[in-house]
């Protein structure tokens, strides 16, 4: 019992961006398109046969109940009420008027559907897979064994099968660009949140500028891309940072940062490419370049440094840096290049920083 109900208790997100809600607007569309089939069924059995029938009559009043209440549905119990209703219509059509006239089209209809339901487990698609052709099948036989209950002409077989054939490939058709569109949209928006997680997960919030982790994948993937090429790469600490944060408080200290990063990203056009490589380090590579082009840049980078004006509140002051530079030797790998750079670094500090050491 307690089975049947979680069953039937499956939750509904409200979300909208949810894949649930694209099987929901497709079991909406077809439950409309069926009401319409419907309606157009029962008029042309009406208008030829001229006889009422209370089967599909009431099969279509309690579609109609559904479609107003469908959203208040769990996806199985929509699925469970669509299901019972096509295959009491199709039984009860081709019991009527036989095979040829289509009513087990809309049969198909149904595998669509249950197929667009994503939270069900494949074993009961292909269950209800099987229950469906199962009816199909049974329909067949039993048509081959028993005439028509009400036989008609060859006109009206026309006028029905065509009637079920194009509505049938319409629902297919409608619930088909429903569910693919959407889902085309879904994957889309994933797509550019996963771009926009990875952009989040590789920048620097403070600086802006590409964080270790980001500019490690930058680097690695240049080596790999370019083995035989010339390049540098340079580590920068600001001296004595501390004292700014404790003679200025931290938040100028944050503020040096984005200035300093200001200045690298603007004197980037040089070639290089700048990182925030932890607390107040930055990390260049410069590609393509020997140790004098590197050193070159990495020196007027030091003087436009010196040169930088900090004006925080009333706070006015100037910063140096200290930086190491190495170049690619062929031999070494990328790890040893980037610490042997840090160790000219902080040879650099001991030597009283404000220096590049090359
Ligand atoms: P040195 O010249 O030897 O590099 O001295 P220093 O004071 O710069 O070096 P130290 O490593 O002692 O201090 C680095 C300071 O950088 C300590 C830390 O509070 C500060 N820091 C690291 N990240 C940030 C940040 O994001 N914002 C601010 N305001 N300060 C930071
Ligand atoms: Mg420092
Ligand atoms: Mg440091």
């Amino acid at each position: 019992m307690k089975l049947f109900l979680d069953f039937f208790r499956q939750e509904v997100p409200k979300n909208t961006k949810n894949p649930l809600f694209y099987y929901r607007q497709s079991v909406r569309l077809a439950d409309r398109m069926l009401a319409v089939y419907f309606i157009i069924s029962l008029l042309l059995v009406f208008l030829t046969v001229k006889q009422f029938f209370w089967l599909p009559t009431l099969l279509l009043g309690l579609l109609l109940i559904k479609l107003f209440h469908s959203d208040q549905l769990s996806a199985r119990v929509n699925l469970l009420l669509v299901t019972l209703l096509v295959c009491a219509w199709s039984c009860w059509y081709v019991v009527l008027f036989g095979w040829d006239f289509g009513g087990q089209h809309m049969l198909f209809v149904l595998i669509v559907l249950v197929f667009f339901c994503l939270y069900e487990p494949p074993t009961f698609k292909i269950i209800y897979f099987l229950l469906i052709l199962t009816v199909r099948i049974s329909l067949f036989q039993y048509t081959s064994a028993h005439e028509p209950l009400v036989p008609m002409d060859s006109f009206t077989q026309f006028l029905m099968q065509m009637v079920n054939t194009i509505s049938s490939f319409l629902m297919l058709a409608g619930c088909c660009i429903v569910y693919s569109s959407n889902l085309q949209e879904t994957a889309r928006q994933l797509l550019l949140h996963n771009q926009q997680l990875q952009v989040q997960a590789e920048t620097d919030p403070l600086t802006k500028l590409i964080n270790r982790r980001g500019f490690m994948d930058v680097m690695t993937r240049y080596v790999s891309d370019n083995p035989e090429a010339m390049y540098c790469v340079a580590i920068a600490d600001i001296d004595f940072f501390k004292r700014v944060n404790d003679t200025y408080g931290h938040n100028c200290g944050d503020y040096v940062l984005q200035q300093l990063s200001k200045l690298f990203t603007e004197q980037a056009k040089e070639g290089y490419f700048v990182s925030r490589w932890g607390g107040e380090e930055f990390c260049f590579l410069f590609p393509g370049m020997n140790i004098d082009d590197a050193s070159r840049i990495m020196t007027d980078l030091l003087i436009a440094v010196r040169k930088m004006k900090i004006d925080y509140e009333d706070f006015h002051f100037s910063i140096t840096i200290t930086a190491g530079v190495e170049e690619n030797d062929y031999r070494s790998p990328l790890a040893d290049l980037l610490e042997s750079a840090d160790r000219k670094l902080y040879r650099g500090k001991a030597n009283g920083r404000n220096q590049m050491v090359f």
